[in-house]
């Protein structure tokens, strides 16, 4: 792709396989654990997605809800939050172990960095998204991560503060130029917005711009996506989407 300047050390894998909050399904591991990322990691999958939000105390921590065992993230500390273990006995992650695990025996997955916008303040989903660019920077794995978000403040900033990172929007109300304009990667909008608006997939792939949707489960709907020539899609089902690419690579362009 062209706008993937920064993957240049690392070799991903082209499969377009974003699994969604880590490969957890088939395992049934919990969503947004180490546990779902290395699985991911292990399917060789194009990309592994995840949740960040930020405890009371600061602390960048990966869960998709803004709630963690009924406390709410933004307002416990780190220390408080982790005295309850996930499903499979894991600790809370963290980001930096999250980065940490994602970057060992890993040449295939890229880690989506979902920052989530703050439920307290607007202002804390850009602090957080300034943190996560910081702790990407202090382990030196900018080249293997994504930054996604509903928050186009926070995608924005990330933007400011690194012009080369890969940077895609999520809730789908900004149209291609738009997107463009304000420097953004690529879209990664729910599989309805490009059904209502199907010009946006030309126009966006006219400007070299990346094409992502989300949560795509069913069959049917990652085909049309990969008739469309997307270059990712974000999935609950990575083992099913790894098939599909695949059988589509043994069968001629266009049928
Ligand atoms: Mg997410």
């Amino acid at each position: 792709m062209a706008s993937c300047s920064s993957s240049a050390r690392v070799s991903f894998t082209d499969n377009k396989t974003i699994a969604h909050r880590g490969a957890w399904k088939m395992d049934t591991l919990p969503q947004n654990s180490i546990a779902s990322l290395r699985k991911a990691i292990e399917l060789k999958a194009a990309g592994a997605e995840f949740d960040v939000r930020m405890t009371k105390d600061d602390v960048l921590v990966i869960n998709h809800d803004p709630l963690y065992a009924e406390d709410t993230i933004e307002r416990k500390t780190y220390q408080e939050l982790s005295k309850h273990k996930l499903k499979n006995g894991e600790k809370l992650p963290t980001l930096e172990d999250y980065l940490k695990a994602g970057s060992k025996r890993n040449s295939s997955t890229r880690l989506i960095v979902e920052v989530k916008p703050s439920i307290v303040d607007k202002t804390q989903g850009i602090r957080a998204a300034e943190k996560a660019l910081a702790l990407v920077e202090k382990l030196g794995v900018e080249n293997r991560v994504v930054y996604i978000s509903f928050d186009y403040a926070i995608l924005k900033r990330i933007h400011a503060l690194d012009p080369k990172a890969i940077t895609q929007y999520l809730t789908g109300d900004k149209t291609p130029a738009e997107l463009k304009a304000d420097g953004i990667s690529g879209a990664d909008y729910h599989i309805s917005v490009y059904r209502k608006n199907p010009e946006w997939i030309g126009q966006l792939k006219k400007d070299g711009m990346i094409l992502n949707a989300w949560t795509v489960n069913a069959a049917e709907d990652m085909d049309w996506l990969l008739d469309q020539g997307f270059d990712f899609i974000t999935t609950d089902q990575p083992e099913l989407l790894l098939e599909r690419v695949k059988i589509r690579e043994k069968t001629p362009a266009g049928k």
